[in-house]
């Protein structure tokens, strides 16, 4: 069980990263991306991506980042935050693995410097900047107990046909 919190998240110029990070986390198998900041665009896009492919993803917006990591923790959950700054992913993927029920921060902006602190890790995917995007994509396929590529969408409108050429999408309310 994995959610996002997503920190950070500048409405004027992070509309379409912090949409990209959301998503992401969706394919690769998250329950749902909290968000740190109030943009109900960021939700409305998403929910409706989830509504047409499937699946049960959420997103709660304005949340208190606080408020959110401290109540995971009450339930027994386990914070990663990603930064270029902490222990290299592959020296951190068995620990994370084992773990039943993961938060994964990221940031935007600068995060606050109590993140370090209030999270169980702080885990580099490579020591290098890049993308939120990128980070969460290979963070979540390293700690994945299953193939995150194939999971399967409950209740999908539209369904994809895999194939060497060409694109072939299933609307599965018109074959109701
Ligand atoms: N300049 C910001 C700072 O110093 O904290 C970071 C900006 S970065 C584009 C935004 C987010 O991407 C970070 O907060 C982090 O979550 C993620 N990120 C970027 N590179 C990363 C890396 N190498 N490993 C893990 N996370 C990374």
């Amino acid at each position: 069980r994995v959610v996002i919190l997503r920190l950070g998240h500048r409405p004027e110029r992070d509309k379409r990263i912090t949409t990209h990070v959301g998503l992401t986390a969706r394919a690769l198998g998250a329950e749902g991306m909290l968000l740190a900041s109030n943009d109900k665009g960021i939700k409305n896009a998403i929910e409706d991506v989830a509504e047409r492919w499937g699946g049960k993803f959420y997103v709660e917006n304005d949340v208190s980042w606080k408020g959110e990591i401290k109540k995971w923790k009450e339930q027994g959950g386990k914070v990663c935050h990603l930064s270029m700054y902490g222990i290299n992913l592959p020296d951190a993927t068995e620990e994370i693995k084992g773990c039943e029920k993961l938060m994964i921060v990221v940031g935007a902006e600068k995060v606050p410097s109590e993140i370090y602190d209030l999270a169980d890790w702080n885990v580099a995917v490579g020591n290098q900047p890049h993308s939120e995007v990128a980070a969460v994509a290979l963070t979540m396929d390293r700690i994945a107990q299953e193939e995150p590529l194939k999971k399967e969408f409950g209740d999908a409108e539209l369904t994809i046909v895999p194939m060497e050429c060409g694109k072939r999408v299933i609307d599965n309310k018109k074959r109701e």
